[in-house]
């Protein structure tokens, strides 16, 4: 174990690098070759993992597919199956620390969010527990006397589930529970980049008493195993979040065998600031939406859409709040924003500031490397951006960073332009006292989301997807259960009267 001293006030005893392994048909296996994670904020290997190939791949999808056939758990009931996923529950609120560092060494994020993060998960697979046992079809009588016909939703099959570095815990939360309520089975395959916790929901899911072959993980890299997840025959429905050229290649590859995509994607979101809006309040929820997991969120608020009249006086007071974020060391309790998940990506995020400086834009904060005392140079400062234009990359693109684009308006129809001229419709945002203003914007963004007077606030009872290039169908709530659910109409004759013939008895 390697002694970490993570501020003045706080040591602590890095735990030794996990070791990850596959888990497939109820077993865990060892990989003939294995790959490492680096901590992007402590340099050091904080995890060993096996690496998936073909065989490991096919191997899980095959006894995804028998365990499915086999119907101990697609065929059992509702409660049977909703008291395994309470206990799950259960067992990740009682290991929320162990998960919540390792997520963190993995990820970069503050310990005091993967510790929400975590135990927050709990309530999804809670809820879809709720959802297993309340979900129904239609029944018709009014089909005729001896007529009825009823409509019933069967588990769509096997599901691969392919996650992102971003929320490797919790965006799993939001779809395997949901996947398993259903009585579907899985293939798993988290990002290469945070594997250690989908492993440790595994973990998890055998001491629940799931049966083998339900829930299969797969660790490894997009090609083989997640393009294999996506081409197999024996795969019904692929569900993916992560960035929106995978999710094209995704769709792509699924096409050969016509199984159902759902699919969560990128997203540009803003937030229009009207000049009667709580700007004290506004300033806070931007400040929080462009910073939360260092901007590396779906769901940033990169960029604003501010009006004229008080686009200066907004900008102050959000560079203001900027200054006073605490930026540093994930370990360290106090932390709210930590490490940049790798520097290739840190590289990335600075070219996108660089570009539009040199376009003309104006940098009023920020805008490079931030040195943590103590830790490597996987670090940025919060930065602001004004004088933006819609056609500037950093106003189109993901940056995906703590970096904040301003662009500014004048009337609602020039905000609700600004805010549909992206390719991507993930959510969006008003801050406005007018109720109208705020139902007609609402009404008209061209996104999954719209929040109103708030960011990010989310519940397992509503849905989250996104339009456009933010992706198709939906997460979470019924909607994203019913994702997981196959209709079927059953028409059945019931009464005594026999069907009228259709050929003519000859006499
Ligand atoms: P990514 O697309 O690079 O990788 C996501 C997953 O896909 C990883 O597990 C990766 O190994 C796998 N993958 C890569 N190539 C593949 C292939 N050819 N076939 C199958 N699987 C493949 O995304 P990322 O960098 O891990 O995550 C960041 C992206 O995720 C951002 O664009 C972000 O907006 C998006 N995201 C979206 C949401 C949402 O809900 N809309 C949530 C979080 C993140």
């Amino acid at each position: 174990m390697t002694k970490l001293t993570i501020n003045k006030a706080v040591e602590m005893a890095l735990p030794d690098p996990f070791l990850g392994r596959h888990l497939i048909d109820g077993e865990w296996i060892e990989g003939a070759e294995t790959f490492t994670r680096i901590s992007p904020s402590h340099d050091t290997v904080v995890s060993v993992s096996a690496k998936g190939d073909e065989t490991t791949t096919e191997a899980a999808i095959t006894a995804a597919r028998r365990a499915f056939d086999r119907g101990d758990w697609s065929r059992i009931s509702a409660k049977e199956r909703s008291a395994v996923l309470l206990k799950v529950a259960d067992l990740i609120e009682a290991n929320v620390e162990r998960i919540a560092v390792q997520e963190t060494l993995e990820s970069g994020k503050p310990i005091s969010q993967s510790r929400g993060e975590v135990s927050g998960a709990a309530d999804l697979w809670r809820y879809a527990a709720s959802l297993a046992r309340t979900s129904h079809g239609d029944s018709h009588n009014s089909l005729g006397a001896d007529m009825l016909g009823v409509v019933v939703k069967d588990p769509i099959g096997v599901v691969s589930i392919i996650t992102p570095w971003n929320f490797p815990f919790w965006i799993l939360s939001q779809k395997l529970p949901f996947a398993l309520a259903a009585g579907c089975t899985v293939v798993v395959k988290p990002s290469e980049v945070t594997p250690s916790s989908t492993v440790m929901l595994g973990e998890l899911l055998i001491a629940a008493g799931l049966p083998s072959g339900v829930c299969n993980i797969v660790l490894g890299h997009g090609q083989p195993v997640g393009s294999l997840m996506s081409t197999h025959k024996d795969v019904d429905m692929v569900t993916f979040t992560g960035s929106t050229a995978v999710g094209k290649m995704i769709t792509e590859a699924s096409a050969g065998t016509l199984k159902k995509v759902a699919l969560e994607l990128g997203g540009k979101n803003p937030q229009v600031i009207m000049p009667d809006a709580d700007l004290e309040n506004a300033a806070d929820a931007v400040t929080f939406g462009v910073y939360f997991n260092v901007g590396q969120c779906c769901n940033s608020s990169s960029r604003i859409i501010v009006h004229e009249d008080i686009a200066e006086d907004f900008v102050a007071r959000v560079v203001a709040l900027s200054r006073l974020v605490k930026f540093g060391d994930p370990m360290d309790p106090d932390t709210q924003v930590g490490a940049i998940v790798t520097a290739d990506h840190q590289r990335k995020i600075d070219s996108y500031v660089q570009q539009a400086v040199a376009a003309g834009a104006k940098l009023e904060l920020g805008g490079g490397a931030l040195p943590v005392e103590g830790l490597g140079s996987q670090f940025y400062q919060p930065t602001v951006v004004s004088n933006v234009t819609p056609d500037m990359a950093i106003a189109r693109e993901e940056v995906f960073g703590p970096v904040l684009s301003v662009l500014t308006f004048r009337t609602l129809e020039e905000a609700i332009a600004l805010t549909n001229d992206s390719e991507y419709g993930l959510s969006a945002g008003i801050w406005c006292n007018d109720i109208h203003t705020c139902l007609e914007y609402a009404r008209r963004a061209e996104a999954g989301t719209v929040w109103t007077n708030t960011w990010m606030d989310g519940y397992p009872e509503l849905a989250f997807g996104g339009v456009k290039e933010s992706g198709q169908g939906r997460e979470i709530g019924r909607y994203g259960y019913d994702e997981f659910l196959e209709v079927k109409s059953l028409v059945m004759r019931v009464g005594r009267d026999s069907r009228a013939p259709w050929v003519e008895a000859s006499a």
